[in-house]
C-alpha cells in the first residue's frame, strides 16, 4: 500500500485524489488518508503529490504511518 506522511499537513492540493483509480483517499483531521486496505499500489499518486507526501509502505519506518492512515480511513 501507499501511504500518506506528514508532509500533507494543511495541504489544499487534491492532484492525488483525482488520479487514483480506485478512489481510495479519505479526510483525516488535518491529511488525507489512503485506506490501505483499498489501495491497489499503482503508484500513480506518488508522483502526482507536490508536497511529496505519499510513500510506499516499504520505505524504512512506514508502519507508524500505515496505522495512521487505516485509522483514519476506517472512520468513513
Ligand atoms: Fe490510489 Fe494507486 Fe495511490 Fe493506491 S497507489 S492510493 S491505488 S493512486
Amino acid at each position: 500500500t501507499y501511504v500518506v506522511t506528514d508532509n500533507c499537513i494543511a495541504c489544499k492540493y487534491t492532484d492525488c485524489v483525482e488520479v487514483c483509480p480506485v478512489d481510495c483517499f479519505y479526510e483525516g483531521e488535518n491529511t488525507l488518508v489512503i485506506h490501505p486496505d483499498e489501495c491497489i499500489d499503482c503508484g500513480v499518486c506518488e508522483p502526482e503529490c507536490p508536497a511529496d507526501a505519499i510513500r510506499p509502505d516499504t520505505d524504512a519506518d512506514m508502519d507508524k504511518w500505515v496505522e495512521f492512515n487505516r485509522k483514519y480511513a476506517e472512520l468513513w
